[in-house]
């Protein structure tokens, strides 16, 4: 089997300060190489970049759309500041998570403008899109057509049906799956992976968020995966190892590992 990338868990959060070392460890030993830590708020950056310096993981660094309303224009020069001088870390691959979420309470314009500015950030330093879309996915197209980011990117935790996929499809991004594929009430998102080419997918957590409701824990970690895999080998009607490959292949075109 081809080894597995977790494209989206926030292993630096304290939820895993107790156990990262052995969580790692046990990962790693069920073929679960490596994961991208996504970015959140900026107070977070310097602990995500310590946690993938330490353990080699791949990360990526933004403004959660639920910290739109207290990110300030100095976090974004920031950003652009440690992008600059991060410019030879092959483990930094991706400008995010950002995007848009309409259930949400922050103000709807700055989510936009925020957004925006990520994907300008993400054309300067040619790098792919991490983004967190809820109930926005129209405006969220509409700014992908306009501004047209070159490296693409992936829609994390999508939950919609095989019409809306293929708009992002067809745009050139990926769909991040995760957890959310193995509840039995999601019967748009079962559709859209029964339906779309393999191609179309990178496989995700969103650790520690997301625990999949037949879980007795209420914590979630990267080794759901293999139970991911094989949910999406049934849908597809191929074997786990053709899953594993084709996801291992995509995420590693997408941010260039
Ligand atoms: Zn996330």
């Amino acid at each position: 089997m081809k080894p597995i990338i977790d494209s989206h868990a926030h292993i630096d959060f304290p939820e895993f300060d107790n156990d990262r070392d052995a969580l790692f460890l046990q990962m790693r030993s069920v073929g679960i190489e490596n994961v991208l830590i996504p970015g959140v708020s900026a107070d977070k950056w310097q602990r995500q970049i310590q946690v993938a310096k330490q353990y080699d993981c791949y990360y990526a660094l933004g403004v959660h759309p639920w910290y739109s309303e207290s990110a300030s224009t100095e976090n974004m020069s920031d950003l652009r500041g440690i992008l600059k001088l991060r410019k030879g870390d092959c483990r930094l691959v991706a400008v995010g998570e950002c995007g848009l979420d309409k259930l949400h309470k922050s103000n709807f314009t700055t989510q936009l403008n925020l957004f925006k500015e990520h994907i300008h950030i993400a054309m300067e330093f040619d790098l792919p899109l991490i983004m967190h879309v809820v109930k926005a996915h129209e405006e969220v197209i509409k700014c992908l057509r306009t501004e047209s980011p070159h490296r693409k990117g992936v829609i994390h935790g999508f939950y919609g049906g095989p019409q809306l996929a293929q708009q992002y499809v067809n745009l050139g991004y990926k769909l991040g799956i995760g957890g959310l594929l193995l509840n039995d009430n999601a019967p748009k998102l079962q559709q859209t992976v029964a339906q779309l080419p393999l191609e179309s997918f990178i496989l995700e957590t969103d650790s520690p968020a997301m625990t999949p409701k037949s879980s007795q824990n209420n914590r979630n970690t990267p080794l759901i995966l293999p139970e991911i895999i094989k949910k999406m080998a049934n849908l597809q009607k191929k074997s786990a190892v053709r899953i594993s490959e084709q996801t291992f292949f995509n995420v590693s075109q997408l941010f260039d590992l």
